[in-house]
């Protein structure tokens, strides 16, 4: 997605491009995903089959949902050479009531399992990027609080399985600390989650790299080289803290902001 010198646009085309990029990573489930999560999302499905079709370049699917944004709300998502926040944009764009995560929770003590249990979807801040997991579990023991089995025994995110949830998961990320190890899936019962984006903010502008299938590593940026994406190698042969963060070609360090994965 080439930006929008004119209505600086580099929060879109990050966002946007990874939930692309998911789209054409594994076309069935995400469809399925984007029609059924948010009105925003829905738009961008369409936009995606009607650029595949050649009736829409990818600027003008992201133009039509940021209009869409800014009749919603004109305060948050502005024109003009002004950022926004991406955190807020993906707050926007895929929280939902409309799809849940399923988990159950096991007894320390005797062993049962709960009956499924759910929560809706959220982009969840997470403090750091190595812990999704665990963080994730936490907090839906926090919103679930499921009913205690055995004389009160609280249970610990390591009681917690997770069932199902949304073909694409997003967090945001507090403390992007160099050095880190970022979490590479998040299991289930069945079908685990696996990177599929990480979006950077570094020198007031917003750029990502997308982690294909075949766990290549590819970096976008709408701003340069025709916003066509380079390949940065394959992730087991990346240094373990390779995501965290990049450098510009400026020298301007990017620090990850927000962390996605799909469901494979
Ligand atoms: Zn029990």
């Amino acid at each position: 997605m080439r930006w929008d010198g004119a209505n600086y646009s580099c929060a879109y085309d990050a966002l946007f491009t990874a939930i692309f990029q998911m789209w054409i990573d594994n076309p069935y489930p995400s469809s399925w995903f984007l029609r059924a999560s948010t009105t925003y999302t829905s738009g961008l499905c369409d936009g995606f089959v009607s650029f595949g079709t050649g009736g829409a370049t990818l600027e003008a699917v992201r133009d039509a949902i940021r209009r869409d944004l800014h009749i919603a709300f004109p305060r948050r998502f502005v024109y003009g050479q002004t950022g926004c926040s991406v955190e807020d944009l993906a707050d926007v764009v895929l929280n939902t009531d409309r799809l849940t995560w399923i988990i159950n929770v096991r007894c320390k003590s005797c062993e049962s399992i709960s009956a499924p249990l759910s929560y809706p979807v959220r982009v969840l801040t997470l403090p750091f990027a190595d812990t999704v997991e665990q963080c994730l579990k936490r907090w839906l023991l926090r919103k679930i609080k499921p009913p205690t089995c055995c004389n009160g025994v609280q249970y610990n995110y390591d009681d917690v399985t997770i069932l199902t949830g949304p073909h694409m998961a997003c967090f945001g990320v507090a403390d992007p600390r160099k050095g880190c190890v970022v979490a590479t899936s998040i299991s289930a019962a069945d079908a685990p989650w696996r990177i599929s984006s990480v979006i950077y903010h570094g020198g007031f502008h917003f750029v990502m790299r997308h982690i294909d299938r075949r766990h290549q590593v590819w970096f976008n940026d709408g701003m340069n080289n025709n916003a066509r994406s380079s390949f940065e190698g394959t992730i087991m042969h990346l240094p373990p803290d390779f995501l965290i963060d990049r450098t510009s070609d400026a020298g301007v360090t990017q620090k990850m902001t927000l962390i996605m994965y799909a469901r494979t």
